[in-house]
């Protein structure tokens, strides 16, 4: 049976074209045969030729993940080995084994994969089916990544709000091997970590920080250090790693501040070289500054502010406010570690409103370095939207 096709509304096939992963509901004009969603579909511009080939999704707002530009390239067993194959060696190639077991290996659109995501965490994988497209294929790729990989098990642990838009329920499990145990342990560059697959953010750790939390870490030495947003306290081990004086940990969830006091206490560090604050980093920060206490060093690493265009103005409000915070807490000299892990937070937008927090603070800064993600989680240029996490690691004066 032939594959059924797609037809683009007129104007709408450039971004196909340019290898675009994405085809919006807007952008269609009819869908020949009668294919399920989580089908392959063949896509053609509204004269009649054909561009590419993917998986549909008629209940999400992208009906069409793109997956081959290649008219030869059929999406078979094969095809999903290549991609996978292709992700894992390009990881490998990266030098990471040598300073860390975790990492994330497949990084769905920018790995040419849309909607699978798979992290390694030592001997484990967690994955990440966000697609019904992959919800369909997942026994597959499973397998595949259990050949390939060799883990002790395949753990997966997929984002319920991305599952959503996309008509599937929630999936958590064992879909490999053996269960994790409650509590992984991974290093990162000599740094050991305690990470909670099952109940951790994201898959457990936020492994997109790695190469930032090094940067940071190479400032801080001698330093009195606020780590606010501090999660289960990765920058605060390389922190004092690093020779810092003191670091206090804040964050707004009570149990990622007691993992953050194992971690540390793991690595080696007394419990004089560091402080647990539980609260709302935008209350506790001021209370700081009328309580006059002051910091040499403040990393800031908030969740995603801004899910939508609609939460942009409110999410840079958010971010403005934070970092005044953070600067009227600096002394003169002082090291603000600032991020952003909101795609829709443009690198431009997020050093303006630094500037403008600093305006405000009436403080003069300086950027040292401008921070981004780590090659492990690569921004493909045919899909800008897979670029998110910024940073600046500035001086105050
Ligand atoms: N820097 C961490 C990751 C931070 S994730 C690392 O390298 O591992 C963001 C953290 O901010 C989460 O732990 C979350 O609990 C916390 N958080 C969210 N809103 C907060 C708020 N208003 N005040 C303080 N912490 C908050």
């Amino acid at each position: 049976m032939a594959t059924p096709k797609l037809f683009l509304r007129p104007g709408h096939d450039k971004p196909v074209r340019r290898h675009h992963p994405w085809i919006f509901s807007g952008a269609v004009a009819r869908i020949g045969g009668q294919p399920d969603d989580g089908d392959i579909v063949e896509v053609y511009s509204s004269q009649g030729e054909w561009l590419a080939r993917g998986y549909l999704n008629r209940r999400s707002q992208i009906v069409v993940r793109l997956l081959t530009w290649d008219r030869e390239e059929a999406i078979d067993e094969s095809f999903w080995h290549r991609r996978i194959d292709r992700a894992v060696r390009a990881r490998a190639s990266l030098g990471l084994e040598s300073v860390t077991d975790a990492y994330r290996l497949v990084f769905a659109e920018s790995d040419w994969i849309p909607g699978l995501i798979v992290d390694r965490y030592a001997d484990f994988l967690v994955l990440q089916c966000l697609t019904l497209g992959i919800e369909r294929r997942k026994e597959l790729l499973v397998r595949l990544l259990a050949e390939r990989c060799r883990p002790a098990g395949i753990f997966e642990r997929s984002d319920r709000d991305m599952r959503e838009k996309e008509g599937l329920a929630p999936a958590e499990g064992v879909r490999w091997g053996v269960e994790p145990p409650d509590r992984l342990v991974i290093q990162e560059y000599g740094h050991r970590f305690r990470v909670d697959v099952r109940r951790g953010h994201k898959t457990g750790f936020y492994l997109d920080q790695r190469e930032n939390r090094r940067r940071t870490a190479s400032y801080l030495a001698g330093r009195r250090v606020l780590n606010a947003f501090s999660y289960t306290g990765a920058f605060a081990v390389w922190a004092l790693a690093a020779g810092a004086r003191h670091v206090v940990n804040l964050d707004s969830a009570a149990d990622v501040l007691s993992e953050a006091a194992v971690n540390l206490t793991l690595n080696g560090y007394p419990e004089s070289s560091f402080e647990c604050v539980e609260g709302d980093a935008f209350r506790v920060l001021r209370a700081f500054r009328s309580s006059g206490r002051r910091f040499d060093a403040v990393i800031l690493d908030p969740p995603k502010f801004a899910f939508s265009q609609a939460h942009l103005q409110r999410a840079t409000r958010g971010y403005k406010d934070i970092n005044l915070q953070a600067l009227h807490l600096l002394e003169p000299g002082g090291i603000l570690a600032t991020f952003s892990c909101s795609g829709l937070v443009s690198a431009d937008l997020f050093q303006k409103i630094v500037f403008a927090a600093a305006e405000d603070a009436g403080r003069e800064v300086q950027i040292l370095e401008r921070l981004g993600q780590p090659p492990d989680h690569p921004i493909r240029l045919s899909f800008p939207e897979g670029e998110y996490l910024k940073g600046l690691i500035c001086r105050v004066w």
